[in-house]
C-alpha cells in the first residue's frame, strides 16, 4: 500500500463496467460509493455483484458505501422555466400547484415538503436552484408567503432548495429511505451516509433502525447544514464517521468559511477517533476535462495536510469522461503529499481515554524503534483506528476477526485491513496465526522489527492491555 489517506469513488454510468472499476480499484480506490440519489435497487445490486467480483478477482478488499439520499427539498413541477430576475416576487404555495408566471414581475410555485413554509419568519432567506438564487421572505399570508428574488437567474422544476437560517427539524429519514436502508442491510453494506443530518437524535434514529434488524454498519453523519456544524460535536459522538459534504453545506452557510468548518471537523473527528471524508468537487473539472486545474490538486493535497482520513470522487467518477484516470491524479497528489506530511502528531488531541493511551504509546515506540509496521488486533477495529490517530509514518496492518471490522477499516487513514484470523484466548496461538498469516501475505520480512498491540483475553471489556515487539527470534518462534 502507497498511499495513506484513502480514496472513496462514486459509482455511476461512467464507471460502472467491470473493466473501468477494475482499473479504478488498481489506481487506488479503497472505496466505492453507492448513491442512493440515482438509480433502482436492481441497478445498485448489479454494480455491488461487479465490484465484488473485480475485488475478489484482484484479491483486495473495498468497502462499500451506501449514500441515503434523505429530504432533499425541491421545486415542484413548473409549467415552463422562470427567468427571475433581481427584485420579482416569488410566491410560495402551501398547497401543491403547478409553478406559473402571474405578471412579468411575479411568479408562483410550491415546493415538495410545504410543511416548511410554516415556519419561516419575515427575512429568513430561501435558496434556490443549489444556491444560485437567494429569495428573502417579505409576507406570510395563509395561503402562501411571499418572497424578493435578490439576484437573476433561471428557475426549473425540480431544483433544490435551501433554507439556510431555518432549523426545518424535519424527519431525515423518509421512506425512501427507510427501504434503501433495508437494500443495504440485505445487501451487507459497510457505510450508510446519512445526509442533511441536523443532530445527534437524526443519527440515533438510523441506528435504531439497525439495531431492530440485527444489523452492524458503520453510520457517517454528512454535515451539509448549517445547524449540523453548530451541533457537530453531538453528532460526531453519536455517530461512526463524518463526511464534509461540502457541495451543499457551502449553500447552508457562506461558502467562504467551509475551508475552515472543514478544518474544524477534520480536527474534532480525529480527536474522537472517527473515520472523517472530504467530499465534493475535488477535482471537478475531470467531470468533463482530461486534467485537473491547479487549485483543485490543491484541495485535494490541503484535505490530506488537515487529516482527513479519505478523499472522495463524485461526478468525477459517477459520470466524468475519465472514472480511472480520476482516480490515478488523485492518487499521485496524495502520495506526493504525503511526502511532507505532518505525521506523529503525539501531542496535539485534547480527548484521551485509557486505550488511546496504550496506543498512543504503541505508535511512540513503534517510531523510536523506526519498526516496519504496527500490527494492531482489533476486534472492533477502534484500536487501528486510534493508532492511526496519531499519524505514526509507519505502516498500520489491522488484523481483526470478522470481514465487517476490516471492511469498516478500508475508509481509516494508513490502515492496511489485511488479516482475518480466528478468535482464540491462547495468546500464543493468537500469535502464531497471526505471524504465519502475515508472512504468507509478505507483510513480514524477518530481518525487520514490528510491533504488535491487542486487548486480551478477547471480548472481555477493557482498552487494549498489550504490546509486543516482534524481531527475527520471536517471528522465528511463533513460525514453528
Ligand atoms: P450529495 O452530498 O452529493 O449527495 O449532495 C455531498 C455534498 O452535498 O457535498
Ligand atoms: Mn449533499
Amino acid at each position: 500500500m502507497l498511499k495513506k489517506t484513502k480514496i472513496v469513488a462514486t459509482i455511476g454510468p461512467a464507471s460502472e463496467k467491470k473493466d473501468v472499476l477494475r482499473q479504478m480499484i488498481i489506481n487506488g480506490v479503497n472505496v466505492f460509493r453507492f448513491n442512493f440519489s440515482h438509480g433502482t435497487h436492481e441497478y445498485h445490486k448489479k454494480n455491488l455483484r461487479n465490484i465484488r467480483k473485480v475485488a475478489k478477482e484482484l484479491n483486495t478488499r473495498v468497502g462499500i458505501l451506501q449514500d441515503i439520499s434523505g429530504p432533499k427539498i425541491r421545486t415542484g413541477e413548473l409549467k415552463e422555466p422562470f427567468e427571475l430576475k433581481k427584485g420579482d416576487k416569488l410566491d410560495f404555495y402551501k398547497e401543491q400547484i403547478l409553478g406559473v408566471k402571474l405578471d412579468s414581475n411575479h411568479y408562483k410555485l410550491s415546493i415538495n415538503q410545504s410543511e416548511i413554509l410554516n415556519i419561516l419568519k419575515i427575512d429568513d432567506y430561501i435558496y434556490l436552484y443549489d444556491g444560485s438564487i437567494r429569495a428573502k421572505v417579505t409576507k406570510i399570508n395563509q395561503n402562501y408567503i411571499q418572497t424578493l428574488i435578490e439576484n437573476d437567474g433561471f428557475l426549473n422544476s425540480n431544483k433544490g432548495i435551501n433554507f439556510p437560517n431555518t432549523k426545518i427539524n424535519i424527519d431525515v429519514i423518509t421512506e425512501k429511505d427507510r427501504n434503501d436502508i433495508l437494500w443495504g442491510i440485505e445487501n451487507n453494506v459497510d457505510f450508510l451516509a446519512i445526509s442533511f443530518v441536523q443532530n445527534a437524535k437524526d443519527i440515533n434514529e438510523v441506528r435504531e433502525i439497525l439495531e431492530k434488524n440485527n444489523a452492524e454498519i458503520a453510520i457517517f453523519a454528512k454535515i451539509e447544514k448549517f445547524d449540523a456544524v453548530e451541533n457537530i460535536d453531538e453528532i460526531i459522538n453519536s455517530s461512526d464517521g463524518i463526511m464534509v459534504a461540502r457541495g451543499d453545506l457551502g449553500i447552508e452557510v457562506p461558502y467562504y468559511k467551509v475551508p475552515n468548518i472543514q478544518k474544524q471537523i477534520i480536527h474534532k473527528a480525529n480527536s474522537a477517533s472517527k473515520p472523517v471524508i472530504t467530499a465534493t468537487q475535488m477535482l471537478f473539472s475531470l467531470s468533463k476535462s482530461k486534467t485537473a486545474t491547479r487549485a483543485e490538486i490543491s484541495d485535494v493535497a490541503n484535505a490530506v495536510l488537515d487529516g482527513t482520513d479519505a478523499v472522495m470522487l463524485s461526478e468525477e467518477s459517477a459520470v466524468g469522461i475519465d472514472p480511472a484516470n480520476a482516480v490515478d491524479i488523485m492518487c499521485k497528489t496524495i502520495i506526493e503529499t504525503e511526502k511532507y506530511y505532518p505525521y506523529n502528531k503525539f501531542d496535539i488531541f485534547e480527548y484521551c481515554d485509557d486505550t488511546d493511551k496504550i496506543m498512543q504509546s504503541s505508535a511512540k515506540l513503534g517510531v523510536d524503534l523506526k519498526v516496519d509496521s504496527i500490527f494492531a488486533l482489533t476486534s472492533s477495529g477502534k484500536s487501528a483506528i486510534k493508532i492511526a490517530r496519531y499519524r505514526p509514518n509507519i505502516k498500520i496492518i489491522a488484523i481483526a476477526h470478522s470481514k465487517k471490522t476490516l471492511n469498516f477499516l478500508t475508509i481509516v487513514w494508513g490502515v492496511n485491513p489485511a488479516i482475518l484470523v480466528n478468535p482464540s484466548n491462547e495468546l500464543t496461538l493468537l500469535l502464531k496465526d497471526t505471524v504465519k498469516s502475515s508472512v504468507e501475505k509478505g507483510l513480514v520480512d524477518r530481518e525487520k522489527c514490528y510491533i504488535l498491540t491487542a486487548g486480551f483475553p478477547i471480548g472481555v471489556k477493557g482498552s487494549s492491555n498489550l504490546i509486543r515487539i516482534l524481531q527475527k527470534e520471536q517471528i522465528d518462534y511463533y513460525l514453528k
